[in-house]
């Protein structure tokens, strides 16, 4: 049985995505050992990926090589010299002290990050949040509290996100990891480049101008080799990599994010619709939503709420309203002692 999952109603890519994600805290329960593949599907804990390595490197690995291959005939005891000569020896050894259950009932699918194997929603949350901290990323360590903390629309700093994480579906990136084999994975602007999301933002030529005619004059094309997640790094904290004043970083961010967001919808627009804007369009609808955006963002002042105040002392207060209709008005007046 190949590992899968296959949440109905996802897209491709976000079922590749969460395939690629669950993998990391899912492993085998080996029970007949019958439906697991030794060389693909995880099932021996404390091995990478819990995949366990051979011993040679010209050990036959065959696809189909199933854990009860290693059971001496007709029980469920490990053949410890098959083990041992098939298996590299730190695995062999794990193999060996490995229990099998009693039950003779289909190999389980555990989820490794809870105690009673069932899959939580907040588990998940953790593994997002070790993976994050574990990667070599050129982003700070607080990068997804600094994203929520944006004055940005939510849909903004999700972009955000998927762009750090080079998971917008670029065509290099469908290459890249769902293997499409798509045969033109040039840039659909200029064609010079392969389509990458930093090429896209930030090096392809209508991004290079997009970003010279930003109020910070950025040439980025000056700064060459800098991955994706490098470029968002650097729009969060500009201070540093791009010698700009610290005030300056929300702007850049709130113009960065909206930037990314227009020619992400004009290169879908060029894909799905055949639709081509010219790079002057979509500067200028680049500076009209940083605009629009900027003065959404803008803290109003306090308004000082002037109520009526009782004199001090004695006295008599007096209330008058009108309300005038077409063809009638109407007068009150009210009066009171205090
Ligand atoms: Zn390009």
């Amino acid at each position: 049985m190949p590992l899968q999952f296959d949440p109905l109603g996802f897209s491709s890519w976000l079922r590749h995505w969460v395939s690629s994600f669950l993998r990391q805290g899912c492993c085998f329960k080996i029970h007949s050992g019958f439906e697991v593949r030794v060389w693909s599907d995880p099932w021996l804990p404390h091995a990478d990926c819990f995949i366990p390595k051979p011993r040679c490197l010209n050990t036959r690995m065959l696809e189909d090589t199933r854990v009860n291959d290693f059971f001496l005939p007709g029980t469920r005891v490990w053949d410890e010299m098959k083990v041992h000569q098939t298996f590299a020896e730190g695995d062999a050894d794990c193999i060996m002290g490995l229990y099998i259950s009693n039950d003779y009932g289909p190999d389980r699918l555990l989820w490794t990050l809870d105690p009673k194997g069932t899959f939580s929603t907040r588990s998940a949350y953790h593994l997002v949040g070790a993976s994050e901290a574990s990667s070599p990323l050129l982003v700070p360590p607080n990068f997804r509290k600094h994203i929520c903390n944006l004055h940005l629309q939510d849909r903004l700093k999700l972009l955000i996100w998927k762009v750090a994480w080079d998971i917008l579906p670029c065509r290099s990136n469908l290459n890249r990891t769902l293997d499409l084999g798509v045969s033109n994975a040039s840039c659909v602007f200029c064609e010079l480049e392969e389509e990458s999301l930093v090429h896209l933002f930030f090096y392809c030529p209508q991004a290079v101008l997009s970003w010279r005619e930003s109020p910070w004059g950025l040439q980025t094309n000056r700064i060459v080799d800098w991955s994706i997640r490098e470029w968002v790094a650097a729009l969060l904290d500009p201070t540093a990599s791009l010698s700009l004043p610290a005030d300056q970083a929300e702007l850049l961010i709130r113009y960065g994010a909206i930037l990314m967001d227009v020619i992400w919808c004009s290169r879908n627009q060029v894909v799905h619709n055949g639709k081509r804007d010219d790079v002057g369009t979509v500067i200028r609808r680049i500076h009209r939503l940083y605009v629009k955006h900027s003065k959404a963002w803008i803290v109003a002042a306090p308004v000082e709420i002037i109520a009526w105040q009782p004199p001090r002392g004695s006295g008599w207060k007096i209330n008058f309203d009108v309300a005038i209709r077409p063809d009638c008005s109407f007068s009150c007046c009210g009066l009171q002692k205090f």
